[in-house]
């Protein structure tokens, strides 16, 4: 491993929200913004363009990119699955980055956004291409890359074979999903390897959640085999609507605890994560997943210090 710096994107506006039933208000999800962006996030997946029927918890992505603060150091990513929703996300003029999906088996390809595996990756591919013709950045990710809901086990050879063929769109990086939670630290450390080498100089970037208790062993994992970014949410929150009773992503606090406590920088202040962990613990009205923010600060920051 030769990572001293790993970058964090924000994925609590999106992925930790998206499937909460009650709908959070547009207000409370630009407070999380700010929080995050004060905590040292610059990379944050702020709202997803996708039919409010099947997401009602995004319907107000226009309103989130309206109130998004003005700030040159911060890349803001809004999730999008087709041609109408990269419409939507250049429209508001606000989003600096487009993230595509890619799904690595049909049948979830099919159940998520009714296209096959092939097709999400032509779409994910004309996706990058659009967001380049309008000045902006792509990037993809490839969903269920280390197991499906309804096929099971996933080929390592075809999610190396999807990283290649999205990475000759140029995106900023290509993502590994762990969607559903089942990977293992070995499985990360393979297919990482493998992608990693297959689309250099391309990064990595890694999205896990803790679905069975994994999650923080694959981040190391995938730090240690290339991996450069990092998604998370504040609190841990986030489920899966295909992964019913699911923990939801890797908690960007423990993550960062993890990480810095190692040696490795993310640019993040823990102190203020646990403190937006505690505000979003009053939001959502219940105790988050995320361990950090439960336990007593270590090490103690010494009297007088900041
Ligand atoms: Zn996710």
């Amino acid at each position: 491993m030769d990572a001293a710096v790993i970058e964090m994107v924000e994925v609590g506006p999106r992925d930790g929200l998206q499937n909460e039933k009650t709908l959070i208000d547009t207000t409370a999800k630009l407070a999380l913004i700010e929080r995050a962006i004060a905590a040292g996030s610059r990379r944050i997946e702020v709202t997803s363009f996708v039919n409010p029927r099947a997401v009602p918890q995004m319907a107000d992505a226009e309103a989130v990119c309206a109130g998004l603060p003005e700030r040159d150091d911060v890349t803001y990513i809004g999730l999008v699955m087709n041609a109408r929703g990269t419409d939507r996300a250049l429209a508001t003029g606000r989003i600096d980055q487009l993230g595509a999906v890619a799904v690595a088996t049909d049948t979830f390809a099919m159940a998520n956004q009714g296209q096959t595996s092939d097709g999400s990756v032509e779409i994910s591919r004309a996706i990058i291409a659009q967001a380049q013709a309008a000045g902006r950045t792509g990037q993809a990710t490839i969903a269920a890359a280390f197991g499906c809901p309804f096929e099971g086990e996933v080929s390592e050879d075809r999610v190396v074979q999807m990283a290649c063929a999205l990475a000759t769109a140029g995106p900023v990086e290509v993502a590994l999903a762990d969607t559903i939670g089942v990977a293992n630290p070995a499985h990360v450390s393979r297919l990482v390897g493998r992608v990693a080498a297959a689309i250099a100089p391309i990064p990595v970037r890694v999205h896990f959640h803790n679905t069975r208790g994994t999650g923080l062993a694959n981040v190391w994992s995938a730090v240690e085999a290339g991996a450069r970014t990092v998604d998370a949410s504040l609190g841990g929150l986030g489920g899966c609507p295909f992964a019913p009773g699911a923990a939801g992503n890797v908690a960007t606090e423990d993550v960062v605890y993890m990480l810095e406590r190692a040696g490795i920088a993310t640019g993040l202040d823990l102190a203020k994560l646990i403190a937006a962990n505690n505000w979003l613990a009053d939001v959502m009205q219940r105790q988050l997943p995320g361990m950090v923010a439960k336990a007593p600060l270590f090490p103690r920051v010494a009297e007088g210090r900041t």
